[in-house]
């Protein structure tokens, strides 16, 4: 693995061989001012459906740029099916949330209200644009979708019944690790979900109990900030049931 060009910028149009894509001002900017790179510099390029491809800035200025697609260097490829659920944190929570979720593969990024979560509004734009900025520098091909808010009831009431949902519970709940409950279940689509700082309300918990495509699971002794949950199942879920072992 690896990648010899160092820049990667994500493009929302597709590639193929002598395709023009223009540039974001954001892009712009960050090439121009920040890299203080020129026309005729190679990159890598990719959009979520059409693989890696070696780019060219063919045009970069001032607030204006565009970039040609030359060959593709990697097929398309794409993360492990499955979904992050956590309720959303404090703004800085949300924003390392949606970096390292990307990093770590999550496909689905989803906030979901709960009776403890004390936070109005999520900004999921600005969790995209942290995302696709993990996306093109951890070398993933794809960018994980953000989902809009919803409360856990909705998310309960609609959810898809073959999709299992693991939820992360502190050990007083719940008697099996993560561990252990990942080696006992079948292949299928899977979601994971972290409460928030608060815990989840009993009612919540007594809910989610209920619900045949659910099953709890501990983290070990210690009790996590709401974030580092949020990353330990994932790691955790990658490393025994993804693509971190293979
Ligand atoms: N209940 C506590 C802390 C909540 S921690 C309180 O009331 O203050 C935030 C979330 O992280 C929890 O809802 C749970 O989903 C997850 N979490 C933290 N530590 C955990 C552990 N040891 N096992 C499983 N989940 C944990």
């Amino acid at each position: 693995m690896g990648n010899s060009l160092r820049t990667r910028l994500y493009i929302n149009s597709p590639l193929a061989a002598g395709q023009i894509a223009a540039l974001t001002p954001e892009q712009v900017h960050y090439l121009r001012n920040v890299l203080r790179l020129s026309v005729g510099v190679e990159l890598a390029l990719f959009n979520g459906a059409d693989g890696e491809w070696l780019g060219r800035i063919a045009e970069l200025g001032k607030d204006k740029g565009q970039v040609e697609a030359i060959t593709q260097r990697r097929p398309q490829s794409s993360v492990p099916d499955i979904w992050l659920l956590f309720a959303p944190i404090k703004r800085q929570g949300v924003d390392l949330i949606a970096e390292k979720a990307t990093e770590l593969g999550a496909a689905v990024i989803w906030p979901v209200v709960t009776k403890h979560t004390d936070v109005a509004r999520v900004n999921t734009e600005r969790m995209q644009l942290n995302a696709i900025e993990a996306a093109e520098q951890c070398e993933r091909l794809d960018v994980p979708e953000l989902r809009e808010p919803k409360t856990l009831v909705d998310v309960l009431a609609t959810w898809p019944k073959e999709r299992l949902l693991i939820v992360a519970a502190e050990s007083g709940e719940q008697r099996f690790s993560l561990p252990e409950v990942l080696k006992d279940l079948p292949k299928s689509p899977m979601a994971l979900l972290v409460g928030p700082e608060g815990g989840f309300a009993t009612s919540e918990l007594e809910l989610l109990a209920r619900q045949p495509f659910v099953k709890l699971a501990h983290l070990g002794p210690r009790i996590l900030r709401a974030e580092t949950a949020a990353l330990a199942v994932l790691a955790v879920w990658q490393a025994l049931s993804g693509d971190a072992a293979r």
